[in-house]
C-alpha cells in the first residue's frame, strides 16, 4: 500500500497520530475533522496515499467510487440524508486544499449555503 511517512493523513490512517476514527476498513479510514465546520464534519480518506484529485490515475477509479459509496453509507448511518448533507473534495491550494492526501469532507447537521465560499 502506498503511504508517506511525512503525510499527516497517512499517519492518522496508521494510528501513529491520534484522531477520532468513526470507521475503518482495509481500504478507507473516516475520522472527525479537528476543526468542524458543521455539527457533523467527517473526513473520509483512502489508505492509499494519493495527493489530490489531480493525482488520481485511471486505475484509481475503483477507490474513488468506493470512497463516495463509503461516505454515503456513513451519512445514511447518521441519518443525514434528510434534510441533506454535503460531500466536498477540495483540489489544490486555490480551492482550499490544505492536506495533500485526498479526502472527502462529509458535512451535515445544518443548512448549507450555495455557492460555497
Ligand atoms: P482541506 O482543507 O480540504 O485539505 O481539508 C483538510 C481538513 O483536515 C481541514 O478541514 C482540517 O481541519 C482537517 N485536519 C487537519 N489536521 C487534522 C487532524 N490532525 N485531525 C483531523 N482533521 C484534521
Ligand atoms: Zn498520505
Amino acid at each position: 500500500m502506498t503511504s508517506s511517512t511525512d503525510c499527516l493523513f497517512c499517519r492518522i490512517a496508521s494510528r501513529e497520530i491520534p484522531a477520532k476514527i468513526v470507521h475503518e476498513d482495509d481500504e478507507f479510514v473516516a475520522f472527525e475533522d479537528i476543526n468542524p465546520q458543521a455539527p457533523t464534519h467527517i473526513l473520509v480518506i483512502p489508505r492509499k496515499h494519493v495527493a489530490s484529485l489531480d493525482e488520481l490515475a485511471p486505475e484509481d477509479a475503483g477507490i474513488a467510487g468506493r470512497l463516495l459509496v463509503r461516505l454515503a453509507t456513513i451519512a445514511r448511518d447518521r441519518g443525514l440524508p434528510e434534510p441533506g448533507y454535503r460531500a466536498v473534495i477540495n483540489c489544490g491550494e486555490g480551492a482550499g486544499q490544505s492536506v495533500f492526501h485526498i479526502h472527502a469532507h462529509l458535512l451535515g447537521g445544518r443548512r448549507m449555503g450555495w455557492p460555497p465560499g
